[in-house]
């Protein structure tokens, strides 16, 4: 698509055209709930006279964003993911979105990443209450399933520990010493 854009949106006829086209074939079934005599030509002819204008934006030429989404390189889940996810700031900061999810590039990646952030907040508190109220919310479904439990209690520890400290941390965890006196030590 990014070819079709000319910067000047009267002059991207073409693009234009590609639209209402998708857009056409996109609500054409729907239509013909509504109306059984709907065709393609009609419903084309409907929403290119609802047609205004557009704006058309290359992604891909963006100077920061070179492309739509985040998108790890090779390895990066293994070494650059757990640190991203890890809270820091007393496990008081989380870091959400979709670069920070294992879903990049969809909306569900953004609303994982929160809905992981505000459990592992909760958790941090021990505001066990809230926790369960949470998981009572229908409509935000399970947790999401990148991070299992166990994992995330353990960055909540780490997120308690001063980042220099953490690699040692991580160590006397991976070791089986106690969660709190690691968070605890660790100030
Ligand atoms: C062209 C395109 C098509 C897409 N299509 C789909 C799709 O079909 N389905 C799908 O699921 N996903 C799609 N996505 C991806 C989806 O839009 C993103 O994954 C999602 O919006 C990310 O949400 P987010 O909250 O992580 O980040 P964003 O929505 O990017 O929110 C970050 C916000 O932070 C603000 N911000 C940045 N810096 C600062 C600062 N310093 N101070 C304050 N605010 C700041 C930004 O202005 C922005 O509002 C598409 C994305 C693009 C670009």
């Amino acid at each position: 698509m990014g070819s079709l854009i000319k910067g000047d949106w009267k002059k991207e006829t073409e693009l234009r055209q590609m639209l209402l086209n998708n857009l056409t074939w996109l609500h054409l079934e729907n239509a013909k709930v509504f109306d059984k005599d709907m065709t393609f030509d009609k419903l084309h002819q409907e929403i290119e006279q609802s047609y205004i204008k557009h704006h058309a934006f290359d992604w891909h030429n963006h100077e920061y964003s070179s492309g739509a989404y985040g998108k790890f390189g090779p390895g990066q889940f293994s070494n650059l993911y757990s640190a991203l996810i890890c809270p820091t700031a007393d496990s008081r900061f989380h870091f959400v979105g979709e670069a920070v999810s294992a879903h990049h590039g969809w909306i569900v990646g953004a609303l994982d990443s929160a809905h992981r952030a505000v459990i592992n907040f909760l958790r941090r508190f021990n505001l066990k209450d809230a926790e369960d109220r949470l998981a009572k919310i229908d409509w935000l479904g399970n947790p999401p399933d990148e991070l299992d439990k166990e994992t995330a209690v353990k960055q909540v520890i780490l997120g308690q520990v001063l980042p220099k400290r953490r690699m040692e941390a991580r160590v006397d965890i991976e070791n089986g010493k106690n969660a709190d006196a690691v968070a605890d030590g660790g100030k």
